[in-house]
Formats: C-alpha cells, sequence, structure tokens
C-alpha cells in the first residue's frame, strides 16, 4: 500500500503553523508563517500556498494527503466546520470547511484549538497510551480539553472542557472576561500570577519582586515562578494558591471522569515539577484515593506543535472511520 500523509494547520491570531505527517503521526515536515491580518480569504490563500510548500519540500504528491484538520480559536459549528466568530482576526460567519474543500480539494475538519492541542497530547505528546484526558493549558488564559474513550468530548453546544471557569472563588476573586467572578482562570492563569505578582511587589511584601518590577517596569509568571524559586516566600505563597485552585478543580473534574492522565500545558508547565508538586499535593488530598492512583498529572511535551499534529489526527479518524470524503 502507499503511504498515506495527513495534514494539520494550527491558526493562531499571529501565526499559522502547519505540518505534514504520516499515518502513525510521524512528522514529515513542519512551516511556521505570520497570520494575514486582512480579509480571512487572504488566510486561506496562505494555507494553501503552505500545503502545496510542504508537499513540495517532502517529494509526495498531493494525492497521498488524505486531508486537512484546522484547529481555530473559535466559537464554531464542529460538525459543519463553520466558525461563527474569530475576535482577535475579525472573523465573522466563514464556512471554513466548505471554502477550504472547494480551494483544496481535500476533505478538511475543524475543531477548536484546545481540542485539537488536547488530541495532539494523546496522539503524540505526554498523553500517549492514554484514552481518558484531562488537558489544560494554563497561559495568559486557561484552555482545556476534554478526551473521553480516544475522542474529544464537546458537549451539546461544543463548550465543553472549558475549564478555566469552573468557579473557585465565588463572589470573591477578580472579575473573568466571561462576567463571573472567581473563575479558575482569574486565580491561577499567567495573567493571575502577575497580578498577584505585582501586588506583593508594591506592597514590599517580595523584595525581589519589587527589584524586578522597579527595573523592568513589569511582573512576568516566570518571574513569580523565579524568586520563589529563590526562596521568597511571598512568591511561593502565590503558587501555594495556584496549586491549591488547580487541585482542587482538577481533583472535582477527575472524581466525576476518572481520567488516566492529567496534562498540564502552557507557559508556566516548563517550570516542571516546583509548579506541578503543589498541584499533585491538592490534587491528592481532594480526588478519591482510587481516583488519584489512577491519574498521572504530567506536564506537556508537545509545546506549540500539539495544534497541527491534533488537527492532523482530525483527518486520522476520518481516515480510520472509513474514509468518506463529507
Ligand atoms: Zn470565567
Amino acid at each position: 500500500m502507499d503511504q498515506k500523509y495527513y495534514a494539520g494547520i494550527d491558526l493562531g491570531g499571529t501565526s499559522i503553523k502547519m505540518g505534514i505527517c504520516t499515518e502513525t503521526g510521524q512528522s514529515v515536515r513542519e512551516l511556521e508563517r505570520p497570520t494575514p491580518q486582512g480579509h480571512y480569504k487572504d488566510v486561506l490563500e496562505v494555507f494553501q500556498e503552505m500545503i502545496h510548500q510542504l508537499v513540495s519540500e517532502a517529494q509526495i504528491s498531493l494525492d497521498t494527503v488524505k486531508g486537512v484538520g484546522v484547529g481555530v480559536p473559535a466559537l464554531l459549528d464542529i460538525e459543519k466546520g463553520y466558525i461563527y466568530e474569530i475576535v482577535n482576526l475579525g472573523w465573522k460567519n466563514v464556512s471554513l470547511k466548505e471554502e477550504l474543500e472547494v480551494l483544496l480539494g481535500l476533505p478538511c475538519y475543524v475543531d477548536n484549538d484546545a481540542n485539537t492541542a488536547a488530541l495532539g497530547e494523546m496522539w503524540q505528546g505526554a498523553g500517549v497510551g492514554a484514552r481518558h484526558l484531562i488537558c489544560i493549558t494554563v497561559g495568559t488564559g486557561i484552555g482545556g480539553g476534554l478526551i473521553l474513550n480516544g475522542d474529544i468530548y464537546h458537549g451539546a453546544i461544543g463548550l465543553a472542557g472549558e475549564i478555566g471557569h469552573v468557579t473557585v472563588r465565588a463572589d470573591e476573586g477578580q472579575r473573568c472576561n466571561c462576567g463571573k467572578m472567581g473563575c479558575l482562570e482569574t486565580e491561577t492563569s499567567a495573567t493571575a500570577m502577575t497580578y498577584y505578582g505585582r501586588k506583593i511587589a508594591e506592597a514590599g511584601e517580595s523584595p525581589p519582586l519589587a527589584e524586578v518590577l522597579k527595573n523592568t517596569g513589569a511582573i512576568t509568571a516566570k518571574d513569580v515562578i523565579d524568586v520563589a524559586r529563590q526562596g521568597d516566600q511571598a512568591a511561593q505563597k502565590i503558587l501555594d494558591q495556584v496549586g491549591y485552585y488547580l487541585g482542587l478543580s482538577l481533583a472535582q473534574l477527575s472524581n466525576v471522569l476518572n481520567p488516566e492522565k492529567i496534562v498540564i500545558g502552557g507557559g508556566v508547565s516548563k517550570a516542571g515539577d516546583f509548579f506541578m508538586e503543589p498541584i499533585r499535593k491538592n490534587f491528592k488530598k481532594y480526588a478519591l484515593s482510587k481516583v488519584s492512583e489512577t491519574a498521572e498529572i504530567v506536564p506537556a511535551k508537545l509545546g506549540n506543535r500539539a495544534g497541527w499534529l491534533g488537527a492532523a489526527w482530525l483527518v486520522h479518524r476520518n481516515v480510520s472511520n472509513g474514509g468518506s470524503l463529507s
């Protein structure tokens, strides 16, 4: 049998990552380009150029590419591949699947980017071998994806996995973008760590963070982690708090879903065990003991490659299910 290939696209607000992989998910070729900020058709044109460049560099024929998956930062109708809105790019009401299939002459599958990142980690990253996963990304916000029985779980209207909006401080804490108070996102995201870091710097509770603020005019989540690692008690308190809310929330979810793995990604997960340990400790405290014994909490492995690989998995799923060209 001839080798088959799958293409995956991760559409971000500032860059597009695309790759081609084999049927088993081995990357053959990858490419990154800036995202055109004008009309959405400009973006589709870049998709087309990129796939032709990838196919040519990989010296394969376009016929052997069995489809294209796309992860988008959007609210969408997943089955129809219809995008209601991408706020960052000013897209509204775009029939992405339909238009892309005509343009590329290939079957196309669309899902949101948190879900494709989760699928990428399941297929080729930290989740390999697991069929029940909770994936969470701690970045500017908190993103999440649920994989149950080896496939993404979408819920009634595609909003399943919005772990960032689990309430952890009802009626206190900060106001979230979603309009509620005290969401996991407002208490544990990199933005939250920055906010609380600045607070203790300005209050004089953390001399090293005050120094950072004086020198650079800003505090990042990495600064908070760095000074905590060097022994700063006030910064450590922020991380303990973050670990408490994340561990508690993941324990509640796990008591309901009984996952095999919990994959934590995003910039701060690079701090490794120093960031993970408070989460694991609280998880163990609040999850049922059998649930906590089964669920391994691990850092994500693929970084920003998870998105396109997970998008390519959407093609893999379809081909494995009989290869309908719908
Ligand atoms: Zn919220």
